[in-house]
């Protein structure tokens, strides 16, 4: 079963005086339960892949499917739909509220689902049990240190038990011990059967993924097999 299936992806960005092939045809499969990495320099079209796949930009060509769903297809209010039922996104910048508790960051997306009272408080606790913050419910992401925010944020994007994770550098603010705690977690949803999609400059990330898919120039160059999570398997 495919989470993801593009064909020949295009982005074009269109300024007064220039325009910028971002992606030059992408063909990219992604099965449920696989853990990818994309990597490549900067400027190379990672980010403009990754908002493609979490459905918050269009390509100029090409097909996506989504779970079966032709997205180049679908209306805005569709997307809208798959992107909160289906998606969870991680950034490098946690992207919390500073306004609201650990436990509400948590809560939004199932607030946004229309979830019960009941079940959010009951989906939220596991949540938290899962990445180790139950005790800091109460504290307000500006009172944690780096690592417990993006554990905040993790908790968020799989609170609503989504079938893709999209994380953008997630270790990109954390030292490595934290790091690797933020990697340690990712896999362990995808041992769970969460598929994961992660763009990253970091080696050491990479090697958390089955496969390793590198852009260069708005186009896949080449695609690595990690023999080493492979094998452990
Ligand atoms: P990466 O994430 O690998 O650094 P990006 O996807 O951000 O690469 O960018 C790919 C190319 O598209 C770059 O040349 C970048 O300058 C250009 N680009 C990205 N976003 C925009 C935008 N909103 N408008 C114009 N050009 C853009
Ligand atoms: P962890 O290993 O749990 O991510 P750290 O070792 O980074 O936590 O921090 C230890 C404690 O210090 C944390 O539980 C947190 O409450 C507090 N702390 C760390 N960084 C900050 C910060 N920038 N502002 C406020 N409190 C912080």
């Amino acid at each position: 079963e495919l989470v993801i299936d593009t064909k020949n992806l295009q982005k074009r960005y269109v300024t007064d005086t220039v325009e910028t092939t971002a992606l030059a045809g992408v063909d990219l499969k992604i099965a449920k339960g696989e853990f990818v990495a994309i990597m490549g320099p900067s400027g190379c079209g990672k980010s403009t892949l990754l908002n493609i796949l979490g459905m918050l930009d269009s390509p100029s060509d090409g097909t996506f499917k989504f779970l079966g769903h032709d997205i180049s297809r679908a209306t805005e209010r569709q997307r809208a739909k798959l992107r909160k039922e289906n998606l969870g996104f991680v950034f490098q910048s946690f992207n919390l509220i500073d306004e609201l508790t650990v436990e509400e960051n948590i809560a939004l997306p199932l607030a946004y689902l229309g979830v019960s009272k009941a079940d959010t408080t009951k989906r939220v606790q596991e949540a938290m049990e899962r990445m180790g913050i139950a005790h800091r419910r109460s504290h307000f992401p500006q009172q944690l240190s780096g690592g417990q925010q993006q554990r905040v944020a993790i908790a968020r994007a799989t609170v609503s038990n989504p079938a893709l994770i999209l994380a953008d550098e997630p270790t990109g603010n954390l030292d490595s011990v934290h790091g690797r705690e933020v990697m340690t977690l990712l896999s362990e949803l995808n041992d769970a059967g969460t598929t994961v999609v992660m763009v990253t400059h970091s080696p050491s990330d990479a090697e958390y993924a089955h496969r390793i898919v590198n852009l260069f120039d708005g186009q896949i160059v080449t695609e690595n097999v990690n023999v080493k999570r492979h094998a452990a398997e």
